[in-house]
């Protein structure tokens, strides 16, 4: 991209422990092929130059043969061990992922990306350093309390539901990643955008993408994407 190099990070190192099945959610086969497959031939399609795919330390060969390889994934440069809690998993990727200009980061997870997601959220990115995919959420939402009782009713008007793919500026990223694990911060850090936000003061840029950018948690989840997939072959 114009002489600068962008790379992605695809997590697949969660238990997925939500799907209550013996194989980890991105290896659950949907339409004929893992869930992980799906968002790595995207990825191999687009304007990308490296994938560094994120995986279990115990998996780490299997997906270089039954996936890397299998279907000649010639992007993805390096496969390696996540850690134990996402945000580890990223760094790990980050780390892995150097050098380069811009990074963009997807979970293995949302097997329905589409190259115009990656294409504006690294649009994104280069305009104003953090940017995410997401969509403006079409339910009430209320802040609940430990009790189940409802604390709040923010307005919906303003509330959006976060997806990936995120992209970033990588050095910023880096940074905002570093600041935080150099505390020991009790916060629950579920994307990326947020510690760029927390420690850098670096506000989000926020691009819609697809209400059907479905991310696999539930079995409910493989339904819907399932359904979604057969829509896009036809
Ligand atoms: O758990 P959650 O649904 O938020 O996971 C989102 C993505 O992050 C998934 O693709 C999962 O495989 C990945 N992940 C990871 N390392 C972890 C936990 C989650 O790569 N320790």
């Amino acid at each position: 991209m114009n002489g600068r190099t962008v790379k992605a990070i695809v997590l697949a190192a969660g238990q997925g422990k939500r799907m209550r099945s013996a194989v980890p959610k991105q290896y659950l086969l949907l339409g004929g092929h893992e869930v992980l497959y799906y968002s790595l031939k995207v990825f191999e399609e687009s304007l990308v130059d490296e994938v560094v795919l994120v995986t279990g330390a115990d998996e780490l060969s299997w997906c270089r043969e039954h996936i890397v390889e299998k279907y000649g994934f010639s992007k993805v440069k390096k496969v390696i061990a996540g850690g134990k809690e996402r945000y580890d998993s990223v760094y790990a990727g980050l780390l892995a992922a150097a050098p380069c200009d811009y990074v963009l980061i997807h979970d293995g997870a949302r097997p329905l990306i589409t190259e115009e997601m990656i294409r504006s959220v690294l649009q994104g990115a280069v305009d104003c350093g953090s940017c995410t995919t997401g969509m403006p959420v079409k339910d009430t939402i209320k802040v609940v309390d430990e009790e189940g009782m409802a604390e709040d009713t923010p307005d919906r008007k303003s509330l959006w539901a976060i997806h990936t793919p995120q992209g970033f500026s990588y050095p910023l990223i880096l940074k905002a990643h570093e600041k935080f694990r150099e505390g020991s911060f009790q916060i629950p850090v579920t994307d990326d955008t947020m510690l760029a936000e927390l420690f850098l003061r670096k506000r989000t840029k926020l691009v819609k993408g697809s209400y059907q950018n479905v991310k696999v948690t539930t079995p409910e989840d493989m339904e819907l994407a399932q359904v979604f997939l057969e829509k896009r072959t036809l």
